[in-house]
């Protein structure tokens, strides 16, 4: 079912998880472990990340290094469908535009579309670890808003070969990123806002949001949003503060505040645990303001750790 469906026929705020593949080698009964204690909630969709390839260094004999490139989290649609098979939960792949040309992204989709997976979340995607700035694939997208024209196109039946007739549409129901306190790279927030009415322009249908630890972050956004005629729903993106270390990482790598208050109160932790309880006490307090403004869904980036989600989720659903 298309996520958009899902969000209209219900009467109150949802509940949904982001997973990660768990790292090469590793099984996806980790993967289970980290949904089966949060099914009480009734998750709406489940969404799965995307990691592109890193390059490392390996030394070979002779002591010179080859740059070898490795794709740590490897799985991402063979998750989604286990999940669909498994769980009978709309899973929903994150598709990027980095490390892909327009043929791989076409025939990623057509996979997609075979498996029955309906929705999907399109994005740029990072740039490699040891690269400054993002670098499109040659015959690939740059911005996730070409991705989206592709996948709408596909929706129509329009495939890259223009002369291949009767095409069968796809039918995906895309989403797509945006930013609250903006995206690291836009100059200002009314870019970065023009940018993504593009990509609803385009066919997007439904918008997540980064992390952020203040509502008013997400209320200004939203109200942005609608000013410059974005109706879609949008959906806030939650993420449980779990350890002291954090206060460093989550500003650098996803470019958004901490609010005095929060990082005072972790400051004051003598361990992760007590943090844990910070970060799911602000938390819980996050998720009730925005239910009480009925937000289509809360979209918790579990980052892997069921026990801090299961403890916000029982206070609120
Ligand atoms: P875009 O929408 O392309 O925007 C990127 C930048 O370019 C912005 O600054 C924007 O203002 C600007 N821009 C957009 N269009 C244009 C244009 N036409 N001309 C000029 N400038 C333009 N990354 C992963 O690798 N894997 C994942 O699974 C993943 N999941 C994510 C899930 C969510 C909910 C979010 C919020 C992010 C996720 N990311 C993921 C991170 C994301 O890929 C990065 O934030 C990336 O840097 C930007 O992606 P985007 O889709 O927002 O890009």
């Amino acid at each position: 079912m298309k996520l958009t469906d899902i969000l209209k026929k219900s009467q109150k705020t949802l509940f949904s998880i982001e997973i990660l593949p768990p790292l090469k080698g590793k099984g996806i009964q980790s993967i289970y472990n980290v949904i089966d204690p949060l099914l009480e909630f009734k998750p709406a969709f489940i969404d799965v990340t995307y990691h592109r390839e890193e390059y490392i260094y390996k030394k070979r004999p002779g002591g010179y290094l080859e740059k070898v490139s490795v794709r740590k989290r490897p799985g991402t649609v063979g998750i989604c469908a286990a999940l669909m098979y498994k769980y009978n939960i709309e899973a929903v792949p994150h598709i990027i535009c980095g490390g892909f040309n327009k043929e791989e992204t076409e025939n990623a989709l057509i996979d997609l579309h075979f498996l029955g997976i309906q929705n999907v979340l399109a994005l740029r995607g990072d740039s490699i670890k040891s690269e400054p700035y993002f670098v499109p694939e040659p015959g690939g997208h740059a911005y996730a808003l070409d991705l989206v024209k592709q996948i709408a196109a596909m929706n129509k039946g329009i495939y890259l070969d223009e002369e291949m007739k009767d095409a069968e549409p796809t039918d995906f129901c895309i989403g797509v990123a945006g930013y609250p306190e903006k995206h690291f790279e836009a100059p200002n927030i009314q870019t970065d806002l023009h940018y993504l009415k593009q990509k609803i322009d385009a066919g997007a249908h439904y918008i997540v949001t980064q992390m952020f630890f203040d509502n008013k972050k997400y209320f200004n956004f939203v109200e942005k949003c609608r000013e410059i005629g974005i109706t879609v729903p949008i959906i806030p993106g939650i993420k449980i503060l779990s350890s002291k270390k954090q206060l460093l990482t989550i500003p650098k790598v996803f470019n958004v505040e901490i609010p005095f208050e929060l990082s005072q109160a972790v400051h004051k932790c003598k361990s992760d645990e007590e943090v844990q309880n910070v970060g799911i006490e602000w938390s819980i307090q996050q998720c009730k303001e925005l239910i009480q403004q009925n937000v289509p869904c809360l979209h918790f980036y579990t980052m892997g750790n069921a026990t801090i989600t299961k403890k916000v989720a029982e206070k609120i659903f």
